[in-house]
């Protein structure tokens, strides 16, 4: 249900998923009275460009792949935000987590606008030189809507640094020259950042820390389940034990295991490293994804797909603080029900931000060719989300609202009013 005066026009990307960020957007948008005009330009994303993607695979046959690459906003900076690869992929979900960045930036204090790329495919089906070619091609047919200063890509679900190498490569070879700052989340040896890898699970960590400190839980034993082994879900993991947690559940595609007394973490990081999956990996009763959203712990982190709580599991999630590492992996209608269970959620454009914090540090450093520590990026990185995780819960607090309408509402307000100072042109 949206209120919008934009409401009655419903172009193509208006896919559930589409709906819901228009739907927590709105929501916000009315707490906070925003100007009606600037409520609209939000709703639009201010460009999308698709392309096709033909690339030649490996038994010499081509095949033509969807690739997408949405800005949605860029009032403050270049539009950031990471590619990803998927089979699931469509402009609707793109323009979705196009918005999202747009508001995580902007509660962060980045001076970065919203963007989100994608192509539709299966990079687990795909060989290292068919997703090099992938890249290459992809790259070259966004390349007007690239650059440091334009929209800055990073990796997200399906891509890694090495993605990003391809990408910063083939950026460069157009201009002639190196660079860097076109991406982050590249690897160190071409001016990626020390901790850019750790980032965004170790900022889901500082905010979980943050919400036990406001609960009065220490974090010694308290059970953490983690859906999704990738770099957020996997990262989170490790920094939960060295936080002194016990992780009992994880999961990734092939599934996963329970262990009420605990899961070896470095064993399982190992073991995907060797095998791909956590296919195989021991210590733990296997489960479904499904089941491990269910599983009686202290610290439930999605950190896989969205739309993953959903209205019908919502009542039987069972945690005590619920800190989203994936992005968008509640639906609206299951927060009042986490909600009025006494489920603290930490948002995720609050939970994840990390990620794209140090993206901000990386692009930084690339500009001023100057480098720094890894104790200076995790200190730095600590300070903004610790800044952001009381900003939000004072707001939270003052305005009786979620945490999620908190952030919303900070982001929110923040690029309405620069949007505001710039004024429209012509
Ligand atoms: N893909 C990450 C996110 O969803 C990181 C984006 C970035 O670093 O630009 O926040």
């Amino acid at each position: 249900m949206t209120t919008s005066p934009h409401a009655a026009y419903r172009p193509e990307y208006f896919t559930p998923i589409y709906e819901m960020a228009v739907a927590q957007f709105e929501k916000a948008a009315a707490s906070i009275n925003l100007d009606p005009n600037v409520w609209q330009r939000f709703v639009v994303p201010k460009r999308a460009l698709m392309v096709s993607v033909p690339i030649r695979m490996g038994d010499d046959s081509i095949r033509v792949f969807t690739g997408y690459r949405v800005h949605h906003d860029n009032t403050l900076g270049p539009s950031k935000g990471g590619i990803r690869y998927h089979p699931d992929v469509n402009l609707g979900e793109v323009c979705a987590l196009a918005m999202w960045m747009t508001w995580k930036c902007a509660l962060v204090g980045l001076p970065f606008g919203g963007a989100k790329g994608g192509i539709r495919c299966d990079p687990r089906a795909m060989s290292r030189v068919e997703l090099q070619r992938l890249t290459r091609r992809y790259t070259a047919e966004i390349l007007p809507i690239l650059g440091p200063d334009i929209d800055v890509p990073a990796p997200d679900m399906g891509t890694n640094e090495q993605t990003m190498a391809w990408m910063m490569d083939t950026y460069s070879q157009f201009k002639g020259y190196a660079v860097p700052g076109v991406v982050t989340g590249k690897p160190i040896a071409i001016g990626g950042s020390q901790g850019r890898n750790e980032a965004t699970g170790r900022g889901v960590v500082y905010t979980i820390l943050e919400a036990m400190k406001h609960l009065g839980v220490q974090p010694e034993g308290k059970r953490a389940a983690i859906q999704g082994f990738g770099n957020v879900g996997s990262i989170t993991a490790k920094a939960l034990v060295e936080a002194g947690c016990r992780v009992i559940a994880i999961s990734d595609v092939s599934g996963g295991v329970v262990n009420d007394r605990g899961l070896d973490v470095a064993g399982a990081i190992e073991h995907v490293a060797r095998h791909g999956s956590l296919d195989g990996f021991s210590g733990g009763e296997r489960l479904s994804n499904a089941e491990l959203l269910e599983v009686a712990c202290d610290i439930l982190v999605p950190a896989a797909l969205s739309g993953q709580i959903t209205k019908a599991n919502a009542e039987r999630v069972r945690c005590r603080i619920l800190a989203e590492g994936a992005n968008g992996p509640t639906l609206l209608e299951a927060d009042p029900i986490l909600q009025g269970r006494g489920i603290f959620v930490i948002p995720d454009i609050l939970a994840n931000a990390g990620g794209v914090t140090v993206s901000y540090f990386e692009w930084v450093q690339g500009l001023q060719h100057l480098f720094w520590k890894e104790r200076e990026v995790y200190e730095r990185l600590r300070e903004i989300m610790t800044t952001a995780f009381a900003q939000v819960l004072a707001t939270a607090q003052e305005k009786k609202v979620d945490m999620r309408m908190a952030a919303l509402m900070i982001g929110i307000q923040k690029i309405a009013a620069a949007k505001l100072a710039r004024g429209i042109f012509p």
